[in-house]
């Protein structure tokens, strides 16, 4: 936290919820982060009793998410970036790992979440190139209509936009796929999507599938959220843009750094990504 203590010891401004689990406060513990509360911590502490390394795979999302922003920007030439549910400040935020290749890099900020703005703009305080913006993703117009996100973001030149771990918190009847489409329609080709999703990989890991089935049971039962899609699922979200090599695949899998490694349990198959090019 701000003042160095875990989130129930600081001043709580009133539009923090403390008495329901917030989604990205659970993540933060997940992340060893300090800005969740007891009832964060007593849905992640039950997540990591079926799942012991459950922080690992927070950990490999992180790590999977500055490879793919390093990738953009350093390989493709993206210079602009909006990070949808984008979760609390935490080790390599966006516009660090995008400002390490072009200090004039742009970020928007985007989540629903309030504790995500009061922390925000602590984090905007020293970076004049990065926004942080409250909405939500199934209001992708209002999003794209946001005068701050306008004032940095200029459409007339290629995105990224990057939706990790943020469209499996979205049940089928609020239909992530028109959601997805609706954002990657007004997105200038040569723009790029990337995405980690929770991944049911059925017959491909069996296993696996079942453990995703018993998280995804208790996550819905305890957090409301959580959806393992498979991958026929989550390929809908991109509609006809071209999957980046190697392809949606296990985290870790993606085009790692050398020496970096995570052990192939079975939650390591129930966590994938992906980047994909608008032609
Ligand atoms: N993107 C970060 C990452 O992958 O490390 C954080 C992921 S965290 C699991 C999911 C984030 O999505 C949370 O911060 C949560 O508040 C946000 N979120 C969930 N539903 C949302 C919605 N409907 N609109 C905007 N943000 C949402």
């Amino acid at each position: 936290g701000k003042w160095g203590c875990t989130g129930d010891e600081q001043i709580i401004p009133p539009e923090i919820d403390t008495t329901n689990p917030s989604i990205a406060r659970v993540y933060d513990y997940f992340l060893d982060g300090k800005d969740n509360f007891a009832v964060d911590r007593q849905v992640a502490e039950m997540a990591l009793r079926i799942v012991p390394d459950a922080k690992d795979a927070g950990k490999a999302n992180r790590r999977f998410l500055r490879r793919v922003v390093r990738y953009l920007a350093a390989e493709e030439g993206i210079r602009q970036f909006i990070d949808l549910g984008s979760g609390l400040p935490t080790q390599g935020n966006v516009h660090q790992i995008a400002q390490e290749i072009d200090p004039a890099a742009q970020v928007v900020y985007v989540d629903n979440d309030p504790i995500v703005l009061v922390h925000g703009r602590a984090l905007l305080a020293t970076n004049g190139s990065t926004t942080v913006i409250q909405a939500d993703v199934r209001d992708p117009e209002a999003i794209y209509a946001d005068p701050a996100l306008r004032g940095r973001i200029d459409f007339s030149k290629p995105i990224g936009l990057l939706l990790f771990s943020i469209l499996h918190h979205l049940n089928d009847e609020e239909d992530p796929w028109g959601i997805a489409e609706r954002l990657r329609e007004p997105l200038p080709s040569g723009s790029f999507i990337a995405m980690s999703n929770f991944f049911n990989a059925q017959d491909e890991h069996p296993e696996a599938s079942k453990q995703a089935v018993m998280v995804e049971k208790l996550f819905n039962e305890n957090l409301g959220t959580g959806r393992w899609r498979t991958r026929e699922e989550i390929m809908r979200y991109l509609g006809d843009m071209e999957l980046v090599e190697p392809g949606l695949v296990p985290l870790a899998d993606w085009r790692p750094d050398a020496g970096e490694s995570w052990e192939k349990s079975a939650t390591y198959y129930t966590y994938a990504g992906c980047v994909a090019r608008k032609p």
